[in-house]
This record gives C-alpha cells, sequence and structure tokens, in this order.
C-alpha cells in the first residue's frame, strides 16, 4: 500500500505534516436574512431561504446556540447570511467563543478594535460595470477604503464569463489595495442573460486563473489543481453533483452509497432552528453548481483518492493548504 510518506518527499513532508495536524471542523451561519444589498445571483435570496425562518434576535439566545456548537464539536464557523455587519453582536458572540470567518460585502467595515484578527472574506463579483450590473453598485470602491492594507481580508473574487481576458486588472487593483483574493465562478443562479459558463469559457478562464497565480503568487491565494476542478467540475474522473458533494448538511444526507463528506457539517438559519440543504442555494440544480468551497472541500475529503501518486497528493496538500490559508489555520 502507498503511504504519504512514501509518496512525499522531505519538503512536501513538512508541508503535509503543518495540515495534518489541523482536523478542521467547519459549519456555516446565516447571521442574518437581510442583506443591504440584492444581487442579481445571490444564491440566498433567490432561493428563498431568507424566508425560511424568522431570525432569532435575542443575542443570549446565539451565545447559547454557539456554546452548543462548540459541544458539538465545531472549531471554525463560517458567517455568512445575509450581511453579516449589519448585527456585529451577534458576531462577536462568533468571535469571542471559535475560530471565526466573516463573508462580507465590504460596505460596512467589520471595527478592527472589537475584531483584531477576524478573517474577512469580501465578496467581490467582477469589475465595475459587472457589479453595477449584477449588484447595483461599484461595491470595490467602498470596500477597498474600507479595508486597505489589512493583513486579515481577502476579496472572493466571483468570476463571471464577461470577466475572461479581464482579471488581471482587478488582481492588481487587489494587489495595489495590499489586500489578497481568492477566485471562484459563478453559478447564475437567477439565469441572467451572458452570464451562463459554456464549456470553451470555462477552458478560457482555467488557464487565466493559472496565469494570475504565476504573475501574482503573493496576492493570489489558489492553486492549479483547484482550477483544474472547478472549471472541470470532475475529479479524478469523478463529476461534481449531488453524488459526490461534501458540503451537504449532515441531516438531510441520506446518500447511499455515501460519499466523502465534511464531519457533521451543518449550514444554520438565522432562526437557529432551521438547517438548509447544503453550504450553497437549495434550490440549485447541482449540475450546475461551481460553490467554491463545496469543491475545495471535495478535494480535501478524497484524501486517500489522491495517494496513487506523488503527484496526486502534492495536489491534495495545495488545496488543503489554500483553505487553511483562506480560514488562518496558517499564515499566507
Ligand atoms: S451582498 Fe451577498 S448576501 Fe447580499 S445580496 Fe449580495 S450576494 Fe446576497
Ligand atoms: S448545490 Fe452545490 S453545494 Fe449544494 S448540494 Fe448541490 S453540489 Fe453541493
Amino acid at each position: 500500500m502507498k503511504t504519504v510518506s512514501s509518496l512525499l518527499d522531505g519538503q512536501w513532508y513538512d508541508r503535509y505534516k503543518a495540515i495534518s495536524r489541523l482536523n478542521i471542523r467547519s459549519s456555516i451561519y446565516d447571521v442574518t436574512n437581510k442583506c443591504n444589498l440584492r444581487c442579481k445571483g445571490c444564491f440566498f435570496f433567490s432561493s428563498g431561504e431568507h424566508l425560511k425562518g424568522n431570525e432569532e434576535m435575542d443575542v443570549h439566545a446565539w451565545e447559547a446556540f454557539i456554546d452548543r456548537e462548540k459541544e458539538r464539536g465545531v472549531n471554525l464557523a463560517i458567517l455568512i447570511g445575509g450581511e453579516p455587519t449589519l448585527y456585529l453582536d451577534r458576531v462577536e458572540a462568533f468571535y469571542k467563543r471559535l475560530p471565526t470567518y466573516c463573508a462580507t460585502n465590504g460596505i460596512i467595515k467589520v471595527p478592527r478594535d472589537r475584531f483584531p484578527d477576524m478573517m474577512v472574506g469580501i465578496s467581490l463579483w467582477g469589475d465595475e460595470e459587472d457589479e453595477k450590473t449584477l449588484r447595483g453598485k461599484d461595491t470595490f470602491s467602498i470596500s477597498s477604503r474600507n479595508y486597505e492594507g489589512d493583513p486579515y481580508t481577502y476579496y472572493l473574487y466571483t468570476i463571471t464569463p464577461k470577466q475572461i481576458g479581464k482579471t488581471e486588472r482587478i488582481i492588481k487593483k487587489i494587489r495595489d489595495a495590499g489586500l489578497k483574493v481568492h477566485m471562484q465562478l459563478l453559478s447564475n443562479d437567477e439565469g441572467v442573460d451572458g452570464f451562463t459558463w459554456k464549456p470553451v469559457e470555462l477552458e478560457d478562464i482555467r488557464r487565466e486563473m493559472d496565469a494570475m497565480l504565476d504573475a501574482y503568487p503573493d496576492t493570489v491565494i489558489s492553486s492549479k489543481y483547484y482550477h483544474k476542478i472547478i472549471t472541470a467540475g470532475e475529479m479524478l474522473g469523478r463529476k461534481f453533483g449531488w453524488n459526490e458533494c461534501p458540503s451537504v448538511t449532515v441531516d438531510f444526507d441520506r446518500r447511499n452509497p455515501q460519499p466523502k463528506r465534511l464531519i457533521n457539517f451543518i449550514r444554520w438559519s438565522a432562526d437557529l432552528k432551521t438547517k438548509h440543504r447544503c453550504c450553497t442555494s437549495e434550490t440549485r440544480d447541482c449540475k450546475t453548481c461551481k460553490d467554491g468551497a463545496a469543491h475545495m472541500s471535495w478535494v480535501m475529503v478524497n484524501k486517500r483518492a489522491h495517494m496513487e501518486s506523488a503527484q496526486d497528493l502534492q495536489n491534495w496538500v495545495e488545496v488543503y493548504e489554500m483553505f487553511a490559508k483562506l480560514y488562518k489555520f496558517i499564515p499566507w
């Protein structure tokens, strides 16, 4: 049987050891059903997830809930919404109890005196024109002022088909703001005309993402294997989709055979009672899903399948490192 130490040389083995200690157990929390934007293609609003339950308003109920989540073994809280910064008391309840990551559109600044080292991921949906079309405003001009030079912030750049050939300008703007960037692909849940991926566009954007990583390694947090997986929707000859997805809420998971999955993962609604199907839109057709976190988790939970060759295992290590950097388990 092939072992990790037989496949990796000393340097790769050290990298493997650093991540194999982490034992990450994440879950996802809708902090609120409200947002200060209404983006076309927002998976949360387009799937009606904001209507599933009335959000809990009592911060003490949030605190007790988070304590129970901690007892359940969660060691990474991923806060989404709605817009979490509309309720900083809830964000603080998480931050005081658990390693916490906060997704935001960046319009309201997370005050660093209150949250000195909380990792913040700012959503960005393309250039000024795309942002105005899809989100109603150019959010970058606001968010980059709010977070310029912040060491615990990165842009989560959702690339659309209209961005092909234009990503370098965005990445340079992010670099010039002293921030990092991670890339994922739009799933176009509301079918906005011209924003659905064609196969040839996915091949083009894969090449472009690879080129950006080569050209801006200090700014782009990514891996070429992740680019391959997310653009092809395939890993080691297996197709991504419902039968393979690792990010399904454990209570919804009756799949047989059971794929490798995130242990005890739950995505909670802001009522603290309702659970959503998965880490993203519960009405999305899994065949069209381009969710970045689901794809990287897919690689991470399938270590054994990556032990056929040294190259496969190195690919796995790089994706795991990328995830660990994005959630502040290891430095950039
Ligand atoms: S900022 Fe985020 S939560 Fe708000 S509408 Fe846009 S995608 Fe949805
Ligand atoms: S929509 Fe995506 S993340 Fe959700 S279950 Fe389907 S494949 Fe997984």
